[in-house]
């Protein structure tokens, strides 16, 4: 299979392009994707400024029609395209049906938002004027994606973009190509007009860079690591551009002596490991207070033993492979940090499974302080951290004791507690006796402090980026 890129409503092939691998089966070439220059980066973006005026004038009804169509076929193949998804990536089958299934969702509710664009009349303070405030489409956005959610986060970003009348110029992740092209595939066939939705696969620091740079991108949306993230915001602030940064995480989960054991060690599991751990939102800091620390970390250790890692695909595995040989290194590069700081590792090996791929054993670092680096830098993998601490205070305070503020989670049976910690916990989401990770498609999504700049994505909110305000006095 090759996966072109669409500019303008065709497809075009490059003279060059990437293998994309599956990391379950290393001898599976899933397909090719194509290898995007400066001259397809500008071509994408020259169809998306032609394209824009007229979608900015389009009407509710047609973009309903557009986004319900696009959500309406996501949901109907979630399976197949869950299972594309999985083999490309990494996650589990039903991982990967859930995330498909989500990108439909997303959809199916910005089709819902495009019906609803609201707008407020006042009374002026002038006598016989009227003022209209109305939300404006942006212009082009530049769309720019990670690896780990190859559907949902392409998906969370278009929707709105689409539904608030701009132009798009998709980026996906080099290593996820075919969740971006079958997206993109179902979208040329939605009745979009052509030139408004482009995709364009090529490295991020030249394409991304191009968008970043070029005066005709009136915003960009970017999620991925903080180092991009951090250049992009300087790019951007260079150019007065607006710009929406979605970013690492080093999500805490504190664990109270009141806690119900199971639920505690269930959440934990589900938020440091599932998805291989490669999720912003994974609970990598495990904050646990003395009562219960030692049942804990026995019982989680248990659960992780007990977790089944295998090839993606297989009915039976909990845990799919790492994504890459990079990302399988630096995991084990953190390992081996938090080993010379003093912590004590367990798992975290490579595994041999029948096929050749990136297995790791999921990993518990143990006697850590906050202050080393395993608990201030973002992993990415199937790692988490334990902090003994002696109360809830002082719980909070190594929660919050961080440069991150994506999501926070507690497990209590206090009221009291997981009241204030709610109100108190420095993040974008807070969980109570839920996992740090896995949010409705329907609220708002982002974080605080480092992990997050601009608006939020996701839900009625995701407005805030994508659109412009606009007041209009008139005297009729
Ligand atoms: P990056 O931040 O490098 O990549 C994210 C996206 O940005 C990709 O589409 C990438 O393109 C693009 N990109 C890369 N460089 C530039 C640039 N200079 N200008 C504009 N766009 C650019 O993350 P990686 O995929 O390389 O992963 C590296 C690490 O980042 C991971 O190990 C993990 O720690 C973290 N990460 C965090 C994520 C999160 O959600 N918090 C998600 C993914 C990664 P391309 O793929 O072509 O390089």
């Amino acid at each position: 299979m090759e996966y072109c890129n669409l500019i303008g409503g065709e497809w075009h092939e490059t003279a060059q392009s990437v293998a994309n691998v599956n990391p379950s089966d290393l001898s599976d070439v899933i397909g090719h994707a194509a290898l995007g220059g400066a001259d397809d980066i500008e071509s994408a973006i020259t169809a998306a400024h032609a394209a824009a005026p007229g979608w900015a004038a389009s009407t509710p009804q047609q973009r309903f029609d557009v986004l319900d169509f696009i959500g309406s076929e996501i949901i109907a193949r979630k399976e197949e395209l869950g299972h594309l998804l999985s083999r490309e990536e990494g996650k589990t089958l039903a991982e990967g049906i859930g995330e498909a299934a989500r990108a439909g969702q997303i959809f199916k509710f910005f089709a819902g938002e495009a019906l609803r664009q609201r707008g407020e009349h006042l009374a002026s303070v002038r006598p016989g004027v009227e003022i209209d405030i109305t939300r404006q489409p942006l212009g082009v956005v530049g769309l720019i994606t990670p690896w780990n959610f190859p559907i949902a986060i392409p998906a969370w970003k278009t929707a709105p973009a689409l539904a608030f009348g701009n132009a798009v110029v998709l980026k996906p992740a080099a290593l996820v190509p075919a969740s971006a092209h079958a997206l993109a595939e179902i979208i040329a066939r939605s009745g979009l007009p052509e030139g408004v939705f482009n995709l364009v696969f090529g490295p991020g620091r030249k394409i991304g860079a191009a968008l970043v740079e070029s005066p005709r991108v009136a915003a960009i949306s970017f999620t991925g690591s903080v180092e991009t993230g951090r250049g992009i915001a300087a790019e951007c602030g260079r150019r007065l551009k607006k710009f929406q940064l979605e970013m690492g995480g080093k999500n805490p989960m504190v664990v109270l002596d009141d806690a119900d054991l199971g639920i505690a060690v269930e959440a934990s599991l589900n938020g440091a490991f599932f998805s291989t751990g490669q999720r912003c939102t994974a609970s990598s800091r495990l904050i646990v207070t003395e009562g219960i620390h030692d049942r804990f970390v026995q019982a989680l250790s248990e659960r992780m033993a007990a977790l089944r890692v295998g090839n993606a695909l297989a009915p039976d595995t909990q845990m799919g492979p790492v994504v890459d040989e990079r990302q399988m290194a630096q995991n084990e590069s953190y390992l081996q940090i938090a080993r010379d700081e003093g912590g004590a590792v367990r798992g975290g090996e490579r595994l041999n499974r029948d096929t050749e791929g990136f297995y790791m054993a999921p990993a518990l670092v143990t006697d850590t302080t906050n202050a080393m680096r395993i608990n201030r830098e973002e992993v990415f993998g199937p790692v988490a951290s334990v902090i003994r601490v002696k109360d809830y205070d002082a719980a909070l305070a190594v929660a919050n004791d961080t440069d991150f503020g994506l999501s926070a989670g507690i497990c209590t049976t206090s009221l009291k507690h997981a009241s204030h910690f709610r109100a108190n916990a420095q993040a974008g989401m807070v969980m109570v006796n839920l996992p740090t990770a896995g949010v409705d498609y329907h609220v708002p999504f982002g974080g605080t402090k480092g992990s997050s700049f601009g608006p939020r994505e996701q839900g009625a909110y995701a407005a805030e980026f994508y659109t412009s305000v606009k007041t209009a006095y008139t005297q009729p």
